[in-house]
């Protein structure tokens, strides 16, 4: 009885229209809609590479959001297991926008500053390189060796560039939010 008082005070109901109106944004509204016709059946769950190799079942976050389990929803570690690679949302029979939906799941986790450090990471890449995944020495290397250029033509080839990629992660607000949630992360870790 504990159990289910504490469950229902952590449900918000809204959850799911949250996501639908965020997602809208991206995909439509029609699309994101048909969230709400998930029946559980598990076909995207049968098909998922990321499933086979980790504890991600993909229509677990379908029916947290109808159920409005939203705290649950975005801390879940695994919700960052999926690669996006839409086979899930090729096959369901209800033709909910399976990836789509986790992809907004993952940006309204982001803003509300609930990021894996190994993400943060990858954003500081971003704002110092250019490139989520800079350039490495092998990589140059094997670059050389099959005849391309030591450098890409991005922002390695070409570092005024970098300038512009900050330009658009500050007005975009992407850089800031980053940097709010390293202080908030790094702020509990000294708790
Ligand atoms: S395949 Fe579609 S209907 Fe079936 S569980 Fe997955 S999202 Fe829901
Ligand atoms: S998009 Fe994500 S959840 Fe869907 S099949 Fe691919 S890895 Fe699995």
């Amino acid at each position: 009885m504990v159990e289910d008082q504490k469950i229902i005070k952590e449900t918000d109901p809204k959850f799911i229209e949250e996501i639908i109106e965020y997602g809208s944004k991206f995909f439509g509204k029609e699309e994101m809609e048909r969230l709400k016709a998930c029946i559980q059946c598990g076909t995207c769950v049968g098909g998922c590479p990321s499933g086979r190799r980790a504890a991600w079942r993909v229509k677990s976050i379908f029916r947290k959001a109808q159920l409005g389990l939203k705290d649950d929803a975005l801390n879940d570690d695994e919700l960052w297991d999926c690669t996006t690679c839409f086979t899930c949302q090729e096959r369901c029979p209800r033709k909910v926008s399976t990836t789509d939906t986790v992809r907004v799941v993952r940006n309204i986790a982001f803003r509300e500053g609930i990021a894996q450090p190994r993400h943060l990471a990858v954003c500081s890449y971003l704002f110092k390189f250019g490139h989520a995944v800079p350039i490495n020495d092998e990589t140059k290397a094997t670059r050389k060796k099959i005849g391309l250029k030591e450098l890409p033509a991005t922002v390695h080839m070409f570092p005024e560039g970098l300038d512009e990629v900050n330009k658009i992660v500050e007005e975009t607000g992407f850089k800031k939010i980053v940097e709010e949630t390293q202080k908030a992360q790094e702020a509990k870790k000294n708790e």
